[in-house]
């Protein structure tokens, strides 16, 4: 299995050499025959091609099996006339990621407020608010006139079909519940019509619970009792927001590892940004990227019918959850080491499993 890692900007230099080197370790130990193919998008890719992600890239990529991608720095990226493309939005509109899965579950041993969880958040990918990817060509943000501006939310039926069939077949493999996130109080025919693809979905998975939460309230419900929910089915930008609140609240931002998946292709990745705050520092929890990588092992596993992909995801996950019991992480989570020293041990604790 080809799998193309791009570091990409901020933190993700130092978190991404870590999670190559887990990639390795696993591999070998597992004789999972990786062939890792480092490749550059986002700020390095601007200043050698004057391009964020070039097709050149995007070809790589399709000839190979998966993509690791690590956190851009999106929020630099404003004029795609000058190259500025968001390469997390162009690899998910090119590849028809249409299923971004951020998983958040609590750990004995991290510090958090809240009772134990273990809940997913499966988030619609391709289209809604999101201006970069809603229209054919183009972009569906309009200044009207200086002091007029108009944003466009895309809903289709197409996309949410297969969104509330991603959520049910992963709450089969969980405890068995979905719960549909919308505001269909409010925005009637678009949050409707996802509600209405929900349902009719649920009615293939009989043996699934399904109940449903207004965006808003939700908040509350998840801050006050994050352990009543399994998986959480939503549009695109509300399961954004709910993603990053179910991750900081599981101890960190930075344990978020999500998978951003179609029928053909699927990506790795934080769930978090470049963290520019803290890039260089070497106190970057690599964590969110291991876990993406597990979660892409996991795919390819499943998708090529190979179960040692599945138990050197399985490995990994185990390993994690052992080195966060024994402290071995960053500060964010409680430990005291560095990114290169909790990778370092992590490593360690592979070889020796
Ligand atoms: P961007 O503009 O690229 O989205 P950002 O800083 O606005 O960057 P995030 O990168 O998501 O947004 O970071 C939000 C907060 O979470 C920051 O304070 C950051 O330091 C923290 N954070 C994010 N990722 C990690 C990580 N891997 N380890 C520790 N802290 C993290």
């Amino acid at each position: 299995m080809k799998i193309i890692v791009i570091p990409g900007d901020g933190i993700g230099p130092e978190t991404m050499a870590v999670c190559t080197h887990v990639l390795e370790t696993v591999s070998d130990k597992l004789n999972l025959q990786l062939q890792l193919v480092p490749e550059i998008a986002g700020h390095d890719s601007l200043k050698k091609h004057q391009a964020t992600v070039t097709p050149e890239l995007l070809a790589k990529v399709k000839d190979a099996d998966g993509l690791m991608l690590g956190p851009m720095a999106t929020y630099d990226f404003k004029d795609e006339s000058k190259g500025e493309i968001n390469p997390s939005k162009y690899f998910r509109k090119q590849l028809d990621l249409y299923a971004n899965i951020r998983p958040a579950k609590t750990f004995p041993k991290i510090p958090t407020r809240m009772n134990p969880f273990d809940l997913a958040v499966v988030r619609e990918n391709t289209e809604g608010f999101y201006a970069d990817r809603n229209v054919e060509s183009g972009n569906s943000e309009i200044l009207v006139t200086p002091d007029v501006s108009i944003s466009l939310r895309r809903i289709t039926r197409h996309c949410c079909d297969r969104i509330a069939k991603t959520a049910f077949e992963l709450a089969m493999t969980r405890k068995k519940h979905v719960s549909i996130v919308h505001k269909a109080n409010v925005l009637r025919v678009t949050d409707g019509m996802f509600m209405d693809s929900c349902y009719n979905v649920a009615k293939n998975y009989p043996e699934v619970t399904v109940d449903e939460f207004i965006v808003d309230a939700m908040m509350a419900h998840v801050v006050r009792n994050p352990e009543r929910f399994d998986t959480i089915v939503t549009t695109n930008m509300f399961g954004d927001i709910l993603s990053d609140l179910t991750a900081e609240l599981s101890g960190s931002l930075g344990l978020g590892g999500s998978l951003n998946a179609g029928d053909l292709y699927a990506m790795g990745q934080a769930a978090h940004g470049s963290a520019p705050d803290i890039a260089g520092q070497d106190i970057a929890n690599p964590f969110s990227l291991i876990t993406s990588a597990s979660m892409l092992l996991n795919w390819l596993g499943q998708r090529h019918q190979l179960p040692i992909y599945i138990q050197a995801a399985k490995l990994i996950d185990l390993c994690m959850q052992q080195a966060i019991d024994a402290k071995e992480t960053t500060i964010d989570i409680g430990g005291s080491l560095g990114t290169f020293q909790t990778g370092k041990q992590f490593i360690q604790r592979i070889q020796a499993a």
